[in-house]
């Protein structure tokens, strides 16, 4: 038996979470946002189950080239635009929509001698301060991208700060800022990410961007997605590879800083923090082994943690675990570990294996 860290990855998921957000905002399209190898769950397993999607986001050129890779022909946004001029050739080559935020990629725009025409979303900065021209520059950018023969239409996007909190009045002040500046003009326009789908029917808009959601997790603090309907895509996996009794006092892994206050059975497991699980993972984490929930004895390894079963617990070497994911929502163990599931999911390192269920 090979060493087991796997991320059983579950298309059929995705092709619903996609369905609940379709009906959750009806009246829009979808960019389905799989940047950062689609958070994780790699492109291969997903390109089939991203066809349902009307356009996909990406936040560089090499995700936009790896999911053409991956066999998919929808089209692609970058979702930050550009880095240097000399990624316009090769984005009108990979099918690629462009965000324009900065006036120096306006200005390239400009300048170039034209093959292709893109399709550009102008992005206002509302509130969020990252990317994004600000309110008052916006028009006079539209009448730039406008005159350009390397663009073929603008769209208008913008970026929300807030939306996770359910009664933030950032959320009203970035709609108002953003309605006065894309509501004069034409062009398709973009607000949502998951949380503006899920909690903000007014940022709907033309064209929603969910990227969480999809994988079917909650980007709400103290909500599982199934409160939406919505099933996590990725069950991450491994196995018991050795057991050990432990009486009152012996302690467990580095540091030595976990010590059994009971005579118990402790359960080493073949993942770790080399495989992307959290390092800091503190003892009261919940594992699921044997479809129960356990909870870490001392602290995550490189390749290897540990779990306290319990004295007299039955589990065998080669029993199944899952870290999270199926029984065991990422939204559980982002809280018990004091982090957010886009972090959880988008650090599952190379070494596991990535398999389509
Ligand atoms: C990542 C990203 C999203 C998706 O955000 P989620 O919170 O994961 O839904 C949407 N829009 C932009 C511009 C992004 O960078």
């Amino acid at each position: 038996m090979s060493r087991d860290a796997v991320a059983l990855i579950r298309p059929d998921a995705l092709r619903h979470n996609l369905e609940i957000l379709r009906k959750t905002a009806p009246g829009s399209r979808v960019i389905a946002v799989v940047k950062a190898n689609a958070y994780g769950h790699g492109y291969g397993a997903l390109a089939a189950a991203l066809a349902g999607a009307d356009t996909l986001g990406v936040a560089c050129l090499d995700e936009a080239a790896a999911l053409r890779e991956a066999g998919v022909t929808r089209p692609i946004v970058l979702l930050e635009g550009i880095f240097s001029r000399d990624e316009i050739e090769p984005a009108a080559a990979l099918g690629c929509e462009l965000v324009v935020h900065a006036d120096w990629q306006v200005e390239a725009l400009e300048a170039v001698v034209a093959s292709h025409a893109f399709v550009t979303w102008l992005k206002v900065d509302t509130g969020m301060n990252r990317l994004g021209f600000h309110p008052a520059q916006a028009d006079a950018m539209h009448d730039r991208l406008g005159a350009c023969s390397a663009v073929c239409e603008i769209r208008w996007m913008t970026h929300l700060a807030c939306a996770d909190a359910r009664e933030h009045a950032m959320t009203r002040r970035q709609l108002e800022s953003f309605r006065a500046v894309a509501g004069q003009r034409a062009g398709a326009r973009s607000i949502a990410n998951s949380a503006g789908v899920l909690a903000w029917p007014d940022t709907h808009a033309d064209w929603v961007r969910p990227g969480l959601a999809l994988y079917g997790v909650s980007p709400f603090a103290g909500e599982a997605g199934s409160a939406y309907g919505l099933e996590p895509v990725m069950t991450l996996t491994s196995r018991l590879i050795a057991l050990r009794d432990l009486d009152v006092g012996d302690s467990v892994g580095y540091g030595a800083d976990w010590q059994a206050e009971t005579k118990t059975r402790i359960g080493i497991v073949g993942i770790g923090y080399g495989d992307g699980y959290p390092q800091h993972a503190p003892p009261q984490t919940p594992v699921r082994v044997n479809d129960r929930l356990v909870r870490l004895a001392g602290r995550v390894s490189m390749d290897m943690l540990a779990v306290d079963l319990g004295a007299g617990a039955d589990d065998r070497v080669g029993d199944p675990v899952v870290l999270w994911g199926d029984g065991l929502p990422v939204e559980t163990v982002a809280a018990a570990t004091r982090t957010i599931p886009w972090t959880l999911l988008t650090a599952v390192s190379g070494r596991v294996q990535l398999v389509s269920v």
